[in-house]
């Protein structure tokens, strides 16, 4: 833990220094790649490349890495002997069946870490004690890096998990929490589940919320309904973080609630347009991730899917990292048209914002190789809220007028809710 710990404050360091550690560690890493992993070797030897050539100016020379790769090649990425491999996590695959991702015991030291720093820029501290409603098993990671994170921090964990409304509303009023970590739509009813059940939220102790899984922001940087139910339900700071199973690193907001701060001693972060080519801060497109001080199965400039954009101002916190700003759609999920391209983030923040709609999703078909035809079907609690009224907000804000069909709130709930997954489906692709 002493090593990783030795670039603990780079993050508030000049961003001269923070390049200069982060060229370091990425010619580490890659020299890594180079020599162990079968996959990166024949990569290297393929492009021509050298490792010992290749710096932050010039990494981008190097092909990208995506999921399909990891899936089809994916015990060619191991680059240790397996007797080092400590943890098997199961991501979900591209070609039918989970693709593996393996932790050597550094490796989970490193997440641990990395989550340690995650919490503590959002002003967690030993004195805390953390309801987790995220699993620990199942193969997944994230439950287990908030735990080790927590345990590192040395606050107290209470591993609850996916269970009932009700178990936790018994161990929110008997161990008082003073945070909770889980999935933003999640925790807005479990808020509401205590203040129907007479134990209210907003007294129960919890102080600091942090969300997995879904956005709490728009482009802009300002709450999205969850984000601000979640912070009046509960009368609690609500902060946001971003990671993947496949780049063992978090962006976590600080008190700031400006951004997830990226650990620049952890990954090089890179945001590219639809062709692969560089983007400048600030600009919107798909993050690549190349995750630093890996040793199991490391991996080079991979293609998360996820769209966002890098932020390059000051922080009031004082931390001189990129922050991330807050996921606003899937690659794939992109939709055109006549010309304007944008993601399903936008019509939802558009469409929460309209207090009579309470619940919506979201239809999309093709009409050929550059236009797309979209369908909102919404439920609304006062039928003065009519489908024009939805559809000139749209047009207002996205200059896009999709169709919009006001439903039964059942059929809508039924939609979204009873897909089996473990967040609200909101977006049908039938492209
Ligand atoms: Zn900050």
């Amino acid at each position: 833990m002493k090593n990783l710990q030795i670039y603990k404050n780079l993050e508030f360091s000049s961003v001269k220094k923070i390049k200069a550690v982060q060229n370091i560690l990425l010619g580490k890493h890659l020299l890594h790649c180079q020599k162990y992993s079968p996959y990166y070797r024949r990569v290297f030897k393929k492009t021509g490349l050298d490792a010992r050539r290749l710096n932050l100016d010039n990494l981008s020379t190097l092909e990208f890495t995506d999921k399909t790769e990891i899936a089809q090649y994916n015990d060619d990425f191991l680059a240790v002997d397996p007797a080092k491999v400590a943890d098997i996590v199961l991501s979900s695959g591209t070609c039918g069946r989970p693709t593996k991702i393996a932790y050597s015991e550094w490796d989970l030291k490193r997440l641990a870490y990395n989550e340690e720093r995650s919490f503590g820029s959002c002003s967690f501290t030993n004195q805390d004690t953390v309801l987790l409603t995220c699993t620990l098993d199942r193969c997944f990671i994230a439950g287990l890096a908030y735990y080790s994170g927590l345990r590192v921090l040395g606050a107290a964990a209470i591993r609850n998990g996916l269970n009932s409304l009700e178990s936790h509303l018994e161990l929110i009023k008997r161990l008082r929490p003073s945070a909770i970590v889980g999935v933003p739509s999640f925790l807005r009813k479990l808020g509401l589940y205590l203040n129907q059940k007479g134990y209210s939220a907003q007294k129960s102790g919890v102080k600091k919320i942090v969300c997995i899984g879904e956005p709490l922001r728009d482009k802009n940087l300002k709450f999205l309904k969850v984000g601000q139910d979640l912070e009046i339900i509960w009368r609690a700071k609500a902060y946001s973080t971003y990671s993947t199973t496949e780049i063992v690193s978090t962006f976590c907001e600080c008190a700031a609630q400006a951004g997830g701060h990226l650990h620049p001693d952890l990954a090089v972060v890179e945001i590219i347009n639809e062709q692969g080519r560089n983007l400048p801060n600030g600009q919107i497109g798909e993050v690549v991730v190349t995750p630093l001080r890996i040793q199991a199965m490391p991996l080079v400039r991979f293609r998360t899917g996820d769209i966002s954009f890098l932020i390059d101002a000051p922080c009031s916190c004082g931390r001189k990292s990129l922050r991330l700003g807050p996921i606003l759609g899937r690659q794939k999920q992109m939709m055109k048209v006549r010309g304007t391209t944008f993601y399903p983030q936008a019509i939802y923040s558009c469409l929460e914002e309209i207090k009579e709609i309470s619940e919506y999703y979201i239809s999309v078909t093709s009409e050929g190789q550059l236009c797309d035809s979209i369908e909102i079907y919404a439920a609304v609690t006062d039928p003065a809220c009519t489908q024009t009224q939805i559809q000139e907000k749209l047009q207002a804000r996205l200059r896009v007028t999709p169709k919009v069909f006001i439903c039964d709130e059942e059929l809508v709930k039924e939609q979204v809710y009873t897909s089996g997954s473990r967040k609200p489906v909101r977006f049908i692709d039938r492209r």
